[in-house]
């Protein structure tokens, strides 16, 4: 493999040699930016090794450079600065285009520089889902609008799926209902199209009270899952605070003796700030409905909304489930994260888990509930029952 490296400082160059001949690299080196630069055009490598202090032009110029030439050359970032500036550097950039192989503290160089060398792939991709589980169809760019969604509401056309959320040891405590749309030719819309489109043309209100007449008329099937809660999500900033209201005390009515209900509330623009959303959330509570705030640590479901509304649980967003391997920083935040949620007495769950290693970190780190495609993605009651219902 030939691998070029960006290093002003001279004391790099023999160690570099030393770590990508023992793996019989042939070693470009450069401590001046406009020969690397140059020689990069002339010499395409297989492997770019970028030192981010350079003197008057950093390595973050020639990671723009880099995305400008489009060159999509696999990268590995050192910096003598420290994992922060890395973790930072790292996301500039992925968000450049670049394929960001590692990013490697000088001081740990001797350690973490030689796995990246060695690596043929920049990372592993995310497992499939489950095999014998239906996987989840590929969101069809249907062409949907509001008067014709309006349509398939109105014709019954709005369909619970359901994804597990599991304890430590798996076994079903939980699941989460996302909404799906079925076409009549069976295409089914995912709710990244549906619900955007729900919210800005008022449909919000009759799709969820078609969506949880679905669910109280399964619920049968439902209480032989033994469920601890069935998770619902609500938009709150869409949705009448009375119609709310009336909409979760039918179904935690209808559903008493089956499972209890969980409200996922996804902040939006200053909802901690209404007094109609702290009137909602205590309600909610008052109902018997256990109130979860979901992807938390992103837009404004934040530190602070924790204080406003009487949440019970914290749904940590899948991004820091993602990224928890991507860094020290991000693995010490998620650590942070989950000691303030334990003494707030919050329970977590954890979101888009897709790996064992994830899910075994998690685990130690106190999380005790779990949701992702490791466990299973989203799919209709009768999928959910072959696998986690009685065995007759
Ligand atoms: P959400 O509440 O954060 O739901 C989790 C999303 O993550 C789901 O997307 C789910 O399919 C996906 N997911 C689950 N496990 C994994 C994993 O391991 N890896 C990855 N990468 N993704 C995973 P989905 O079903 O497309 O829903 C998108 C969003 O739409 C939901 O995000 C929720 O905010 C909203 N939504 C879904 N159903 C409803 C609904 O009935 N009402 C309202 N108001 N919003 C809904
Ligand atoms: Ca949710
Ligand atoms: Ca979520």
């Amino acid at each position: 493999m030939q691998l070029t490296c960006l290093d002003d400082d001279p004391r790099m160059e023999p160690t570099l040699r030393r770590f990508a001949g023992r793996l019989g690299h042939d070693v470009r080196y450069h401590a001046n930016a406009s020969a690397f630069k140059q020689d990069i055009l002339s010499h395409p490598p297989e492997l770019v090794v970028l030192d981010l202090e350079l003197g008057r032009e950093t390595g973050l110029d020639i990671v723009k450079w880099l995305s400008q030439q489009r060159l999509q050359l696999p990268i590995v970032l050192l910096s003598g600065h420290g994992d922060e500036l890395l973790d930072t550097a790292r996301r500039i950039a992925s968000a450049n285009g670049l394929t960001v192989r590692g990013a490697v503290s000088k001081a740990s160089m001797v350690r973490d520089l030689p796995p990246l060398l060695a690596a043929q792939q920049p990372s592993t991709p995310p497992p499939p889902p489950p095999s014998g589980m239906l996987a989840e169809a590929p969101a069809q760019p249907a062409a949907l609008d509001g008067p014709t969604l309006a349509g398939h509401i109105a014709a019954g056309r709005i369909e619970p799926f359901f994804q597990p959320i599991v304890a430590g040891d798996g076994t079903l405590k939980d699941l989460e209902v996302l909404t799906r749309l079925r076409l009549p030719d069976g295409t089914i819309v995912g709710a990244e199209q549906v619900i955007p489109l729900a919210e800005a043309s008022g449909l919000i209100p009759s799709l969820t009270e078609s969506l949880f007449e679905r669910l109280l008329a399964a619920k049968a099937t439902l209480a032989d899952l033994s469920l601890d809660h069935l998770s619902v999500n609500l938009s709150v900033a869409q949705l009448d605070i009375v119609l709310a209201k009336a909409l979760v005390r039918r179904l935690v009515d209808g559903l008493a003796g089956c499972c209890d209900v969980r409200v996922e509330l996804t902040e939006s623009a200053n909802l901690a700030d209404s007094q109609a959303v702290r009137e909602l959330g205590a309600e909610l509570r008052l109902l018997g409905a256990s109130l979860a705030m979901d992807d938390f640590g992103t837009g404004y479901s934040s530190i602070r909304a924790l204080a406003e509304l009487p949440y019970d649980t914290l749904k940590l967003d899948l991004c820091f489930v993602a990224e928890m391997f991507d860094s020290s920083k991000a693995e010490r935040l998620l650590a942070a994260i989950l000691i303030l949620s334990q003494n707030l007495g919050l329970k977590v769950v954890a979101e888009g888990v897709e790996t064992l290693a994830q899910a075994q970190w998690l685990r130690e780190a106190g999380v005790d509930r779990f949701q992702g495609y490791l466990f299973g993605p989203p799919t209709p009651l009768d999928e959910v029952m072959s696998r986690f219902g009685p065995k007759t």
